[in-house]
């Protein structure tokens, strides 16, 4: 085994000056930007093996064999009995494999009220992915609508484990996937997040300071 077969190691954010961490982190955010991924009204690609979607793009049996998602992360909090049936799609999957695909699935149920706070399920997320890429596998985040719980998941990944600060998260799937829309305490979470993984370092970003701006823009 050579050392570029090992998994990559998590960083260590805490080891790199504050600066060369956040400059890496933006050259992280216009290499991904400019990459010509896939999207649909209803999933968008951020990483190379990872996806964002809505509770379609979970039920859609012909997409996910053609994105070859291997592992799902579901926080829609809805069984399949509760899904609305306009929104299961009929498309099956029509390749030559016979049986059904296998999926790896990590369900959370993530509660909806305005004060959740979903800190208290990074690890198990981030840890889900992260795995699930060691292995090659491509992997979807899925929420019900996939503006607020994915949205969230799939941002404090990529700052565990791509060397992204907060803003370049975020702005890479806002990119990706306008409709990112969340809640307040989602926001905290994230921004607490960023203090446990880079303590003692400013900010990249607040949410507050963010709405303030856009509200002069
Ligand atoms: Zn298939």
């Amino acid at each position: 085994m050579t050392p570029s077969d090992l998994p990559r190691p998590i960083h260590k954010i805490h080891e790199r000056s504050p600066r060369s961490f956040q400059e890496a982190s933006v050259r992280k955010y216009q290499e991904l930007a400019g990459k010509n991924f896939y999207r649909d009204e209803n999933c968008s690609q951020i990483l190379d093996f990872l996806f964002i979607g809505n509770i379609e793009t979970a039920y859609n049996e012909h997409l996910l064999c053609k994105l070859n998602i291997e592992s799902i992360v579901d926080i829609s909090n809805m069984e399949p009995h509760q899904i609305p049936r306009h929104r299961k799609s009929d498309c099956p999957c029509t390749c030559a494999l016979e049986t059904s695909h296998p999926r790896a699935r990590l369900w959370l149920g993530v509660g909806e009220s305005r004060n959740t706070d979903m800190l208290p399920y990074f690890e198990d997320i981030s840890t889900f992915i992260e795995a699930a890429r060691r292995k090659d596998k491509n992997v979807l985040v899925h929420s019900l609508e996939g503006d607020s719980r994915a949205t969230c998941a799939i941002i404090q990944y990529m700052m565990k484990y791509h060397d992204m600060t907060l803003r370049c998260a975020f702005n890479l799937v806002k990119k990706r996937w306008p409709t990112v829309n969340m809640s307040a305490s989602f926001q905290h979470s994230l921004e607490m997040w960023e203090r446990k993984l880079l303590p003692g370092v400013q900010a990249s970003m607040t949410f507050e300071e963010m709405s303030r701006q856009n509200a002069w823009n």
